[in-house]
């Protein structure tokens, strides 16, 4: 498939420069250098995670892979983390920051979002064992029910109208169309589609999450997805949620559908937000004040939305950071299974060092939706 191997090509290239990047900046301590130069050293360190899975999957055919991490690559970036930095939760931090005070110099935060089941099965033994403090951020409808995320479903049926879209003249552009999905690329840009995750992400950028369900009906009248494969995505238990929080795990808000805020009007922003928060604390019994903005993405409409619906501290998926909203825009580093590998596959310190000093910001460039931003 030309998309996987374009895809391939691309990673292999990119693990090569990451590997030889991060000896020659770790070995000079030029990371921890460039992280005070790009002031990444002013932010708390966050981290987010989403699935935890017991084998990493070998085929992007049954996930998106960079959502997923093993319980044993977990273990070693927080054995990692934890040898060099203390745990907070967010409520520590949340104090820590609202002090005014500079923050202490080494802490961490780690998060999971989406709220898995898997996250219930895998990371939070191994968080309990550790005595790691953590928060995860739950979708509330899909609470106890079989239903996928929207992104899970949407890349699944994509990835495997893949298999279809190779004889398409037009590749994946020329696939959707002939399903009679078309999409109106931005004035001056061709809409490209080189693989399924691709494909996502730029649906995921445009489209309102009701343009986004009836492209999921059309895939899914062409294509199935296995019960395995359903089976493995399904969000946790509200059984779950709150013996997670009986055992000191803090819980917090991702909406109540993983709507993208940017996408969507006034009125779904504010039933998002606000419907996620009232049916947490009826669980909970407690108030909820952490949110964490769907796939990453605001702007000072959803950040205004998001504060009057009560919450507190929001959570973004990149290094930016609204000025104006500094408590309502924490930036967080995202890591996976291969975040800290080096170009012969194995967990590379220095690698991680750089992630975690924000090292690499400075080549990614950021295509989230969400402006205006301070860097
Ligand atoms: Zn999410
Ligand atoms: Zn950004």
């Amino acid at each position: 498939m030309l998309g996987e191997q374009y895809w391939m090509n691309h990673s292999m290239l990119r693990s090569l420069f990451k590997t030889g990047a991060a000896l020659a900046l770790h070995g000079t301590n030029s990371d921890r250098l460039l992280a005070r130069i790009g002031g990444s050293h002013r932010f708390p360190v966050v981290i987010g995670y989403h699935r935890t899975v017991e084998e990493f999957p070998s085929d992007a055919l049954s996930t998106i892979p960079s959502m997923c991490i093993s319980t044993r690559m977990l273990e070693r970036q927080l054995d990692w983390i934890g040898r060099r930095y203390r745990f907070v939760s967010l409520d520590e931090l949340g104090a820590l920051m609202e002090s005014g005070n500079p923050l202490p110099e080494r802490i961490a935060a780690v998060t999971f979002d989406d709220g898995y089941e898997d996250v219930y099965e895998h990371a939070f033994p191994l968080l309990k064992k550790k005595g790691i403090p953590a928060a995860v951020f739950v979708v509330t409808d899909l609470i106890g029910t079989a239903q996928l995320q929207i992104h899970d479903l949407l890349y699944l049926l994509l990835a495997r109208a893949a298999l279809k879209w190779e004889s398409a003249p037009q590749g994946m552009s020329g696939f959707l169309a002939s399903l009679g999905i078309s999409l109106t690329p931005a004035p001056g840009t061709a809409m490209i589609f080189p693989d399924p995750h691709a494909a996502l992400e730029t649906l995921i950028g445009v489209l309102p999450q009701s343009a986004m369900l009836s492209v999921i009906e059309t895939l899914h009248a062409k294509v199935t997805l296995s019960q395995r494969i359903l089976q493995e995505h399904r969000a946790m238990s509200w059984e779950a949620v709150q013996e997670m929080r009986a055992a000191g795990i803090t819980i917090g808000s991702h909406g109540r559908t993983h709507a993208v805020l940017p996408n969507e009007s006034p009125e779904k922003v504010e039933e998002e937000a606000r419907g996620s928060r009232e049916t947490l604390e009826r669980c909970l019994g407690e108030k909820i004040r952490h949110f964490a903005y769907p796939c990453g993405q605001y702007d000072a409409a959803t950040i205004r939305a998001v504060a009057q619906a009560g919450y507190r501290f929001g959570y973004t998926i990149c290094k930016h950071r609204d000025s104006r909203f500094p408590l309502l825009t924490i930036p967080r580093k995202m890591l996976w299974e291969k975040s800290c590998l080096n170009a012969l596959g194995s967990f590379s310190p220095s690698i991680m060092s750089c992630q975690m000093h924000g090292s690499f910001d400075f080549v990614a460039r950021c295509k989230l939706k969400h402006a205006p931003v301070a860097a």
